[in-house]
């Protein structure tokens, strides 16, 4: 039978009653203004891929990427991260290059994070005026300006002390008030190099405030602080910590980073560093904390950046490389849903790839 001749006559169609009908039942009056099946049909939204492409609630554009890059000392040449397959640490003599690619890509921002060949329990090789950051943004700073490429450093020490815990160590325990100080200093040697916005992932209390009266102080009133605001202390960070060698030697991250059962302590970390001047904040996780990234983006009005962690990345990839998932749509699809639950900007070891996919590589 053809679908026409199978159309039933309106008359014969079933109404819902009207409120007059039926005032017991007052939620109908809500329907009652023609505002329910037959006469709105939600499928007609998704009757063509033009349609559907001209609704999108949101979307992932290039200039929203921000891509990692691990910059080592005492290397000669592109070095594979084996824990994140198709990453790489990088000699700084490679840097130019690797930045006129994702240029040429559209994408505009890099956060930088240095591997030293020398640490120390104070972290000194982290504000040294020569040290791997300062030299990789300098060098990068004479070949882009700010215009062009935004430099974004993060700021920690994890990477260059050697007990690979994200301040200095008193008694065997990380203390807060004796790491604000070396973390300033590591922000203003970055702006000092050329940074435009530093970024601190230590997770220590007034970490914003020190780090804006350091800067101020300094003349970079205009350098950005963006704050890993609510970092959870996470198991998909391991990859990044093999690859960065900034695993701690001793104890785990619990008594800084956030627990993940947690969402109104985020909060409050997130509003601690907005009384403290930061100027973007961040969740970390991103794709396993979307529902937390929703309750910043509703609460303030700050810029919002998700970071999407190395083990979120090599669990795609694990994925991808045994065929178990296309990774492309999986890629744009995760990366579309950080953005929907309200992120502004999106780190991710992603961006190279999905910078392709939206320019239709
Ligand atoms: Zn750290």
């Amino acid at each position: 039978m053809s679908m026409k001749g199978s159309k039933p006559k309106p008359q014969h169609q079933p109404r819902w009653p009207s409120p007059m009908e039926d005032s017991d039942h007052r939620s109908t009056r809500l329907h009652d203004d023609g505002s329910s099946f037959p006469s709105v049909r939600l499928r007609r939204l998704r009757r063509s891929s033009a349609i559907r492409d001209m609704l999108q609630e949101s979307r992932v554009d290039v200039g929203t990427l921000v891509y990692p890059v691990f910059v080592q000392e005492g290397i000669a040449g592109r070095e594979p991260i084996q824990s994140m397959p198709g990453q790489s640490r990088l000699p700084v003599s490679l840097l130019v290059d690797e930045v006129r690619h994702l240029l040429e890509l559209g994408i505009r921002a890099i956060i930088l994070f240095g591997i030293p060949s020398r640490k120390d329990e104070y972290a000194s090789s982290a504000y040294a005026e020569d040290g791997i950051v300062q030299r990789a943004v300098s060098m990068l700073r004479r070949e882009f300006s700010s215009d062009d490429l935004t430099i974004i450093t993060d700021v920690c020490t994890c990477q260059y002390t050697s007990h690979g815990h994200c301040g200095i160590v008193d008694g065997g325990r990380v203390d807060n008030d004796s790491t604000l100080g070396v973390l300033a200093r590591i922000a203003v040697s970055h702006a000092n190099a050329g940074a435009d916005i530093v970024a601190p992932s230590a997770m220590m209390d007034g970490q914003v405030r020190a780090i804006r009266d350091a800067l101020d102080d300094e003349g970079f009133k205009d350098v950005l602080i963006m704050s890993y605001s609510a970092k959870y202390s996470s198991s998909l960070y391991s990859p990044f910590r093999s690859a960065a060698d900034s695993a701690p030697r001793f104890g785990d991250r619990k008594s800084y980073q956030l627990h993940y059962t947690n969402a109104r302590e985020a909060l409050r970390e997130i509003e601690q560093d907005v009384r403290e001047g930061v100027d973007i904040i961040m969740v970390k996780p991103a794709i396993a904390y979307l529902d937390v990234i929703r309750l910043a983006r509703d609460a303030f009005r700050h810029p919002l950046a998700a970071y999407s962690v190395s083990g979120e990345y090599a669990l795609v990839k694990a994925a991808a490389l045994q065929g178990l998932i296309d990774e492309d749509s999986v890629v744009m699809e995760l990366l579309s849903c950080i953005r929907r639950a309200g992120a502004d900007i999106i780190i991710t070891y992603f961006a190279k790839r999905a910078a392709e996919i939206i320019n239709g590589r």
